[in-house]
């Protein structure tokens, strides 16, 4: 009995510990404590398990409401985290997407990951509210599912009701680059605005909206498609089949194109090649950084021209939404340097009407690769309970 009095004691302050620790690092702490603790209270070491088992389950009670799962689910690789309602991300977890597997292995795989992060931050499934995944679209948030992906090649996947049957913890779905806006509005550059317009510039260019302090989605949910807005009449082709899209200009994929197409086909003089190991088929984002800031040419000038038509594409959002704050965000906006925003900055202003840009702050995003599941996690807890 009084050993059980002791365990409990152990157990509180190895749950402060875990608390304090980001619940990453169970093995860690008790390895570091317990002997002295052990010898303090006459439990024998033994009794290390049970002591752990003890913590986990008074950290599952005192701090049950508290907790969510964020998820963000990529092409390539799915993340999961542990998070706080202030935002604090107490454990990850990753794990490779395999997009070439069916459907089914690959929810099955978000759920394993999802586990594993709920394990990695010593707590049990009981103790976590709901589960929010930022996934990519065109998807239905209401219903959680997923109209066309072709990233992964799925067609009306129900991802939300086929993960609730494996964890058995309420699912919420939405766009990634909705998520991803959200995150920031939250917990990242965004934190005080009312509303704001997220911009995220990868492979392809996404866009998500806050319009008084509410995810804007429109009408059939696709709003924020800034990528398929179109800056330049009879521009490059982009793949949703019309021409002079943002995104076949300034994305990353279209960066590449524009590159490979001056040293291949014009045969301008690039050191591009080299710093990308040889291929020009898919320049990474660190490559251009490092091009630009060693003077070549043809990188630098196709990176000018990338700002400039996301200064233009800027100045339209402004005009028609006037919102007080732009984010961009993404791997291209991530790597490249202060010049590149500067000059959005100088387009979005030249081409804005008069006014319309006064006092309209153009930032860049915050918290990187955690936007996508921090902001899962805001609308998990937002819609708990909640229907559209
Ligand atoms: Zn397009």
């Amino acid at each position: 009995m009084k050993n059980l009095t002791a365990i409990k004691g152990v157990g509180e302050f190895f749950a402060e510990k875990l608390r304090q620790g980001g619940y990453q690092s169970i093995a860690n702490i008790v390895n570091v404590n317990a002997k002295s603790l052990c010898a303090d209270t006459g439990i024998p070491l033994s009794h290390a398990a049970r002591i752990i088992k003890e913590a986990q389950s008074l950290i599952a009670k005192t701090d049950s409401e508290k907790y969510v799962v964020g998820v963000d689910m990529g092409g390539t690789k799915i993340l999961a985290a542990i998070i706080t309602g202030d935002g604090t991300i107490l454990s990850r977890a990753k794990t490779a997407t395999k997009a070439h597997k069916d459907p089914t292995q690959v929810i099955d795989r978000i759920a394993d990951c999802i586990n594993k992060a709920i394990k990695q931050a010593g707590l049990s499934k009981a103790s976590i509210q709901s589960v929010g995944i930022g996934a990519p679209g065109p998807l239905d948030p209401k219903d959680g599912v997923i109209i066309f992906a072709p990233n992964l090649n799925w067609y009306n996947v129900p991802l939300k009701k086929e993960l609730e049957s494996r964890l058995n913890i309420p699912t919420f779905l939405d766009n990634d680059v909705n998520v991803g806006t959200v995150g920031e509005f939250t917990h990242g550059a965004g934190q005080g605005a009312n509303s704001l317009v997220g911009i995220f510039v990868g492979t392809g260019i996404g866009g998500g909206i806050i319009l008084n302090g509410k995810l804007f989605h429109g009408t059939n949910k696709t709003a924020g498609e800034i990528g398929h807005m179109i800056v330049k009449a009879n521009g490059p082709k982009c793949n949703c089949g019309n021409s002079g899209c943002l995104e076949a200009i300034s994305s990353r994929t279209a960066i590449t194109k524009k590159i490979r197409k001056a040293v291949l086909k014009q045969g301008r003089k690039s050191h591009i090649l080299e710093l990308n190991d040889g291929n020009l088929d898919n320049i990474r984002s660190k490559t251009l950084a490092k091009a630009v800031a060693s003077g070549d040419k043809v990188t630098i000038k196709v990176i000018r021209r990338t700002a400039k038509y996301l200064g233009i594409g800027i100045a339209s959002v402004v005009n028609f939404l006037n919102p007080e704050m732009i984010i961009l965000g993404g791997g291209v906006v991530e790597a490249l340097d202060d010049e590149f925003i500067k000059r959005i900055r100088k387009f979005a202003k030249a081409y804005a009407l008069p006014n319309t840009m006064d006092g309209i702050e153009i930032v860049t995003a915050k918290l990187g690769d955690d936007a996508g599941v921090i902001g899962a996690s805001v609308l998990a807890r937002q819609n708990l309970g909640t229907t559209y």
